[in-house]
């Protein structure tokens, strides 16, 4: 095995278990091909531990284990990685009445480079860098090996690209059919793994779901961004008064309303394929409830200066519109965009929307997609439930 060594005797981030070495921290470069997982020295030529090591990344190694003793990585020793996320997430998940969960969340669970979302049977395989890619068949071992039945990796070209990983997107070995029916807190959710944005759904999401469902009776509830209706669901499941879905896809459109005829007969419901902003300028309905649920408008940090203008005009029309006395639940999932920040924004739109606007509470991503603390970048989803009166 080839050895990456570190300028410094002392370096603060793997000394603090942070899983990335940036270019800058390598005194030596290992003489290995991009992927290789190699062993981390300092430059007293202790052990620290092992990585991916990434050619043309700007993150030089990606740890997933640190030691001072040699250990052996073999193929049990990833397929107990993917095991013990699992029981993780038995512990955490109420698995009678939620068959929808990320069983592996990449650094957050110890495996830099990897993401698993599960739809019941079905596992989606997201494998970020090539030292994933040439462990692969061991991943898929251990989720046969915890019942998935049907596997299928999707690959984004950005990755492909920017990290030469080469496994297209396809099923391993049968396909299921399309698409799969899974639940969530009770609730069933189709997923199209194939076709739909992401892994197939916005898993992140389920516990602010359910606490829009605890808000919802007799209510009436926007639903901006809904995709393929994850919260309307759970606001027409505890008997909201009407709920519109609003995104401007129009196969998420279509997934949302499959979703509300595969869960009721007859629902309060309307959808439109319309930009929000547009959509909420428009309104004259009197919502009682806002979700607004974005996507990232920070890719990178230098789309923040203007995701924070989109945040903020967001925010800011749904200040102007919701009666008093609503709710709003506004999220980002922008990693680039922080807590503080995040609430700045939402407070500069108050001001200006003139709203006496109060935080009921804060809000994050669930169980299933924990934090490692030595790495707080995982963080990525906030949120605030929002009193407006
Ligand atoms: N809230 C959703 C996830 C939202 S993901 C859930 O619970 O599953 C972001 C969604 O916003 C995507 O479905 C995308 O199609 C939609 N979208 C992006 N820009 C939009 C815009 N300007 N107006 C309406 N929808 C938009």
């Amino acid at each position: 095995m080839q050895t990456l060594v570190l300028k410094s005797g002392r370096d603060r981030s793997v000394i603090n278990r942070h899983p990335w070495i940036f270019s800058g921290a390598v005194k030596q470069l290992p003489q290995a091909n991009n992927g290789d997982i190699v062993q981390v020295m300092d430059n007293q030529n202790n052990l620290l531990g092992y990585g991916f090591y990434s050619e043309h990344s700007q993150i030089t190694c990606r740890m997933f284990e640190f030691t001072q003793t040699p250990i052996t990585i073999n193929d049990s020793y990833w397929m107990n990685k993917v095991v013990s996320a699992y029981q993780y997430r038995k512990k955490v998940i109420d698995m009678e009445q939620t068959s929808i969960y990320r069983l592996l969340h990449a650094e957050g669970d110890f495996f830099s480079g990897v993401i698993v979302d599960v739809y019941d049977k079905v596992a989606v395989v997201q494998l970020l860098i090539r030292g994933t890619e040439r462990i692969q068949h061991a991943i898929f071992e251990a989720l046969r090996a915890i019942g998935i039945v049907y596997i299928y990796v999707k690959t984004k070209s950005s990755t492909q690209r920017l990290e030469e990983v080469a496994t297209p997107s396809g099923w391993v070995g049968n396909a299921c059919p399309m698409p799969v029916r899974a639940i969530e807190n009770g609730i069933a959710i189709l997923v199209d793994v194939e076709k739909g944005q992401k892994t197939g759904f916005f898993i992140d999401q389920r516990e602010n779901r359910r606490l829009v469902g605890l808000y919802a009776k007799g209510k009436k509830v926007l639903n901006t961004f809904s995709y393929s209706g994850g919260f309307s669901l759970q606001a027409l499941y505890h008997e909201a008064a009407l709920v519109h879905s609003v995104d401007s896809s129009k196969e998420a459109i279509e997934m949302c309303d499959a979703n509300i005829a595969a869960n009721f007969t007859s629902a309060p419901h309307q959808s439109f394929v319309a930009d929000c902003f547009d959509y909420l300028n428009q309104t004259t309905v009197d919502y009682d409830i806002m979700v607004l649920d974005p996507p990232a408008f920070a890719k990178n940090a230098r789309s923040v200066p203007n995701a924070s203008r989109g945040y903020k005009n967001l925010n800011y029309v749904a200040f102007q519109k919701i009666k008093p006395g609503g709710f709003i639940f506004t999220f980002s999932c922008s990693q680039h965009i922080d807590r503080d920040l995040f609430r700045k924004i939402v407070f500069s739109a108050a001001a200006d929307a003139k709203r006496e606007v109060r935080i009921v509470q804060q809000l994050t991503q669930p169980e299933d997609h924990p934090i490692n603390i030595f790495h707080p970048e995982g963080e990525y989803l906030k949120g605030l439930l929002l009193h407006v009166s």
